[in-house]
């Protein structure tokens, strides 16, 4: 393709030229993903964080960073060895990434060919359709039913010879639904020419895991996050466990310096105290007991959820919603315009006071916009 002919397909696409230069076609035509970046400063239940804080162990050790530390390169070789004995694996079974973000986009970049095809559930976490699209136009989508329940037989037969990479998030975002360690493995088996990613970025939510088979699993890679319970979604830090022979070929389109040195010296610190994270998990279960309560009292019906958050069905009156809860000062993350989700609602579940907050606002709200079922 000419550039002048790349040019009429990115017009044809919206994309306005201020520049003759074009990108790559996979590019021009790739999904965007645009969370709010700004605007923020409320009581944030949009974005599945630990509403409070991380451990105060990792405070302690922030404050020990220095200005000389700050002038040097990470080194993340002696964290990543100090988090594999703690997940029981080998060094090199396990690549620190930034964040689970980065993560999936390094697997895409590994092993995706652009003839090749990936394969996810909907509705599920955006990223994945962001990262897989930079590399091929094949991403195959496999819809849930009005559950939102993973579509396991139909997932299964939608695995074709060409499938390159699998994605499954356990539990998912935004539904909260889970897919047992029995059909992950028969995954795994069903689709041995593919790499099966296991995003268990709401682990501590459900705590079921299939981190313990990677060494006997030759395709399986789990991503795990240190965003969620462990509270450190600001220092960007993830990880992948997987059979050494794949991550071999992640590190190497990897960034020796992906991950920054102050999180490194965190990591180590956090993993160290799990008391903190167990202590977090458990109020994430009472609280999403309450908030569960809270929805059947005032008539919202909502898909159980395994995670730090409730996919509710608020209808018509989604984006009404929102904005009467940001008027009180509580933020909530608008669905609807994800596959199914149209009218859904996500709340995130974190410490007991969040959610007593969050309740109250909804009722109000609710109120507010004279909402009914
Ligand atoms: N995976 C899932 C399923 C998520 O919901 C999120 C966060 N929204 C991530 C990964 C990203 O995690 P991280 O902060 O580690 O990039």
């Amino acid at each position: 393709m000419t550039i002048a002919t790349e040019i009429v397909t990115a017009r044809k696409l919206g994309v306005k030229y201020v520049t003759p230069v074009v990108p790559r076609r996979a590019v021009l035509a790739m999904a965007e993903y645009h969370p709010p970046l700004a605007g923020r400063d409320a009581l944030r239940l949009d974005f599945n964080e630990n509403t409070f804080a991380a451990s105060p162990k990792v405070i302690e050790r922030l404050r020990e960073v220095t200005a000389e530390g700050l002038t040097k390169y990470p080194e993340r070789e002696g964290v990543e060895r100090i988090a594999a004995a703690h997940f029981g694996l080998q060094a090199d079974q396990v690549l620190l990434t930034n964040g689970v973000d980065e993560a999936i986009h390094l697997v895409c970049t590994a092993f995706l060919e652009e003839d090749d095809e990936a394969l996810i559930a909907t509705p599920t976490f955006f990223m994945y359709d962001v990262s897989v699209s930079m590399m091929t136009a094949h991403l195959q989508r496999v819809q849930s039913d009005a559950t939102l329940e993973f579509p396991f037989e139909r997932f299964i037969e939608a695995i074709t010879p060409k499938t390159k990479l699998v994605l499954v998030a356990s539990p998912n975002n935004p539904t909260g639904a889970v897919v047992s360690r029995e059909h992950l493995l028969a995954i795994c088996g069903a689709a041995p020419q593919a790499v099966v990613m296991i995003d268990e970025a709401y682990y501590h939510f459900h705590g079921e895991t299939t981190i313990g088979d990677v060494a006997t699993v030759p395709n399986l890679i789990v991503a795990r996050t240190f965003s969620k319970a462990y509270g450190l979604a600001n220092l960007r830090i993830g990880m992948l466990a997987g059979n050494a022979d794949l991550l071999k070929y992640v590190r190497k389109v990897c960034s020796p310096y992906n991950v920054n040195g102050v999180a490194l010296d965190c990591l180590p610190v956090a993993l160290e105290d799990d008391a903190y994270v167990q202590w977090y998990a458990e109020q994430v279960h009472a609280g999403r007991e309450r908030m569960v309560d809270g929805l059947r009292e005032l008539g919202v019906d909502f898909f159980p959820s395994q995670a730090n958050f409730v996919l509710m069905k608020i209808g018509a009156k989604h984006a009404e919603l929102v904005e009467a809860m940001r008027a009180r000062g509580v933020l909530l993350r608008d669905r609807s315009t994800d596959p199914g989700c149209d009218g859904y609602v996500r709340i995130t579940i974190g410490v007991e006071e969040h959610v007593t907050r969050g309740l109250a606002a909804l009722k109000e709200s609710l109120a507010e916009i004279g909402w009914a079922r």
